[in-house]
């Protein structure tokens, strides 16, 4: 009798140094995995591979969710697993049969963007829900209270307006809230929607001690995501500056020989712009290029990408832009800058500040990313000769 007990106790023992040593192993390889990269993606997918994977925590789905603090949202980032029991199926079998760690599944990932393109993942990255509205938003509540949610039956239906419990459909939920320091940087949802597997208590420990992991990795690669972006932004205007402006252009035309696509370089110079520094100041006219910025980005369209060039000269990059579409995009620029009701700005010769712009189109105006440079600026040469505030093309 007391030989049986003490054999279930070893037994017990047993399972529970073995299932340690599993959730160590995990942990160990998340985070080693987390080391060897600081993008972003990259970093959100190892995490997310970590929830699901057999050899991981082996949830079936997994979403990953960051805090939007300066516009007050949670914003959805990525979200991997499969659509249904088919798709399941042949996935894990897939893994199974290949044998695949959570190593080769990072690397890929690494090799290859086509693992993003599925309809849910599309579908997670849309979505956007406010911070504050934690009554019927249970990411809300997971974030402000900074605690995990396991979310079941009579729960999950109090929440069925929710976007999130609408897309995912699932009876059983968990929201595990990613931390660095004392501060929720994102949330981690999973489920079990294809085996329905009850999620438990030793499942909530192992995904909150990952995601304390987790939530560092993320705040480590968005600060290096941040530095890198300063060091190719302006510091006045905080367009893309020169050296950057260089590096976008080659990329763009290369991009464009490849994909037969046209790509246009609008040029931007203030027209008298000495008259104004020699008659108000630096200062003044460091303002005025600041604003003009601003207009040059809030003119042109999301994927244009706007530069200072130097000086009080502007150029814009316009991928998959022929020179009749960017013609237009310029003049509607130089329009909005003769509108605009900038300071000061009777002391400019007829009383308004005004700009210049020359185009050059790739690939009739040139091939390499200094032709290019080299045409713009001959086109809008021309335009000053014309007698400013006009547009010229090659
Ligand atoms: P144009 O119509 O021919 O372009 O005449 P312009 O006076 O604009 O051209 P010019 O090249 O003679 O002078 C450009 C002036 O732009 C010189 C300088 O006062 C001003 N400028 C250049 N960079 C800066 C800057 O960073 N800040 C300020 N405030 N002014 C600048
Ligand atoms: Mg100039
Ligand atoms: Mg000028």
């Amino acid at each position: 009798m007391l030989d049986l007990t003490i054999m279930e106790d070893l037994n017990k023992i047993k399972n529970e140094l073995e299932r340690t040593k599993i959730e160590l192993k995990i942990l160990y390889e998340v985070s080693n995995a987390m080391r060897t990269t600081l993008k972003l993606d990259e970093i959100l997918y190892i995490i997310l591979t970590g929830v699901t994977a057999h050899t991981g925590l082996g949830f079936n789905r997994a979403l990953l969710f960051l805090v939007n603090e300066k516009e007050q949202l949670i914003e959805g980032k990525m979200g991997i697993g499969p659509e249904n029991g088919e798709e399941a199926n042949a996935a894990w079998t897939k893994i199974e049969e290949e044998k695949m760690d959570l190593e080769d599944l990072i690397n890929a990932f690494k090799k290859s963007d086509s693992i993003l393109e599925s309809g849910f993942n599309r579908q997670i990255r849309s979505l956007k829900v406010s911070l504050l509205d934690k009554s019927d938003n249970p990411l809300s509540l997971a974030v402000l209270e900074g605690m995990p949610l396991h979310l079941t039956g009579a729960a999950i239906a109090k929440y069925q307006n929710s976007p999130v419990i609408k897309i995912l459909g699932s009876q059983e939920l968990l929201l595990i809230p990613l931390k660095a320091k004392d501060r929720v940087n994102g949330i981690i949802v999973a489920d079990n929607f294809i085996t329905n597997n009850p999620i438990t208590k030793d499942d909530i420990r192992m995904l909150t001690m990952l995601a304390n992991q987790a939530g560092l990795a993320i705040e480590n690669s968005q600060l290096f995501e941040l530095t890198v972006e300063r060091a190719h932004s302006d510091y006045l205007t905080n367009l893309w500056n020169h050296g950057y402006f260089q590096v976008l252009l080659q990329a763009e035309t290369e991009k464009s020989k490849i994909t037969k696509n046209k790509l246009t370089l609008i040029m931007i110079d203030i027209d008298d712009f000495k008259i104004y520094n020699d008659t108000l100041g630096h200062q003044a006219g460091d303002k005025i290029l600041k604003n003009l910025a601003g207009i040059l980005r809030n003119q042109s369209r999301k994927m244009d990408l706007v530069c200072r060039y130097g000086g009080e000269e502007f150029t814009i990059i316009l991928p998959h832009t022929d020179k009749k579409e960017a013609f237009l995009i310029a003049e509607r620029i130089r329009n909005e800058v003769q509108r605009y009701p900038f300071l000061n700005e009777e002391v400019f010769p007829n009383k308004q500040l005004t700009v210049s712009l020359g185009i050059a189109t790739f690939p009739e105006d040139g091939l390499a990313p200094s032709d290019l440079i080299t045409t713009s600026d001959r086109s809008l040469y021309q335009a000053k000769k014309l007698g400013k505030n006009n547009t010229c093309c090659a």
